[in-house]
């Protein structure tokens, strides 16, 4: 049968060997033979030769609609090893299983446990997976502030600015959303309103209590604020934690930004740790909030921060690096547009609609 070769090269547990190990190349079954196809094992045989190093058997289980797809992983090797980098491929067997006949949706699994892993590109593992989010969801502008006064920094806003920009978001009848409503969108699809932006405040400056705050309050707006903890009620120009209860308690999202705003791809592993699940743990000690995204300090990670980023339980984190977010994107790795000090109504315009 033309099938044998390529199952065999499953069975091996190799990807896409870089040597023939035929004179020919593995051609696609043209003759359907005496036996009757059995389109998941098919599926199977065809999606493990384009299969990451490291998984080496899926066997599907139909269960109602839901299709249970076990993995089989090489051993010493966890799901995150072997997924984690591999959206195009997870995208590869969603689409494979939901085109057959009778399946609605996939669910993961390893040794009969449920998958609880969040995908670069924004798939969630841990529940059914019916499509994977693609360029139809977002983009969504997240915008990126600092500090606000009257001191001539790109980083500082003048107040005068943010109101208008705001006034200039309610009038052109933008809405706010929060990081976890823009991930739930890319998730699974979670419906947005019209026109939607996420408002981001970086550090937890004492403007964010003193200005920001009332000025988001009178608008009915919602936004996000990443905090650098070993500051709160330390720094006379951080908030306090008196304040940052009260607008949390208030519906601002509160994110983490370290405990002592390292450039984290310097530290060893425990102190990348300390500083990515300690501050982690006390926001949501003292705030009583889950806090469930991270912004990078000075935007500065590399893989390994990246990872730990995971590792620590965040769902998502915030880079500096200038763009709109996408369903596409790594939800680890969102992009910002970052509002600088001094730039007019037709920049922050302009700013909104990047990528239209
Ligand atoms: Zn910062």
């Amino acid at each position: 049968m033309a099938l044998l070769p390529i199952l065999l090269l499953a069975a091996a547990g190799c990807g896409p060997s870089s040597e023939p190990l035929t004179e020919e190349p593995a051609a696609p079954a043209v003759d359907a033979g005496e036996t009757t196809p059995d389109p998941f094992a098919e599926a199977v045989s065809r999606l493990l030769t384009r299969a990451p190093t490291g998984l080496e058997g899926m066997t599907p289980a139909l269960d109602g609609e839901e299709l249970s797809l076990d993995l089989e992983l090489a051993p010493g090797l966890t799901a995150r090893d072997v997924l984690f980098h591999e959206y195009g491929f997870v995208k590869e067997v969603v689409e494979a299983f939901t085109a057959l006949e009778g399946v609605d949706s996939v669910r993961f699994t390893v040794g009969g446990e449920p998958l609880t892993l969040v995908m670069t590109g924004g798939i969630d593992l841990s529940r059914p997976v019916r499509e994977v989010p693609g360029g139809g969801r977002g983009p969504v502008p997240v915008l990126m502030y600092h500090q606000f006064g009257d001191v001539e920094s790109p980083l500082v806003v003048d107040p005068g600015d943010l109101v208008a920009q705001l006034d200039y978001l309610s009038a052109e009848g933008y809405r706010t959303i929060t990081l976890r409503h823009l991930l739930e969108h890319f998730l699974s699809g979670e419906p947005l309103p019209p026109r939607p932006v996420v408002l981001t405040f970086d550090d937890g400056y004492r403007t964010l209590y003193d200005l920001v705050f009332p000025l988001l309050r009178e608008r009915s707006m919602v936004a996000t604020a990443f905090l650098i903890t070993g500051n709160v009620s330390v720094r006379e120009t951080s908030v306090t934690w008196d304040m940052a209860r009260e607008m949390a308690e208030l519906g601002l999202e509160i994110g983490a930004h370290t405990i002592t705003h390292p450039d984290l791809r310097t530290l060893s592993a425990a102190e990348l740790e300390r500083q990515l699940k300690g501050s982690r743990r006390v926001l949501e000690e003292r705030l009583g909030v889950e806090v469930l995204f991270f912004s990078y300090p000075a935007g500065r990670y590399d893989d390994r921060v990246r990872e730990a980023v995971v590792d620590a339980g965040y769902l998502g984190a915030v880079t500096t690096a200038y763009g709109v977010a996408a369903g596409e994107d790594d939800p680890f790795q969102w992009p910002r547009v970052r509002i600088n000090r001094g730039e007019g109504l037709d920049i922050f315009r302009a700013k909104l609609h990047t990528n239209d």
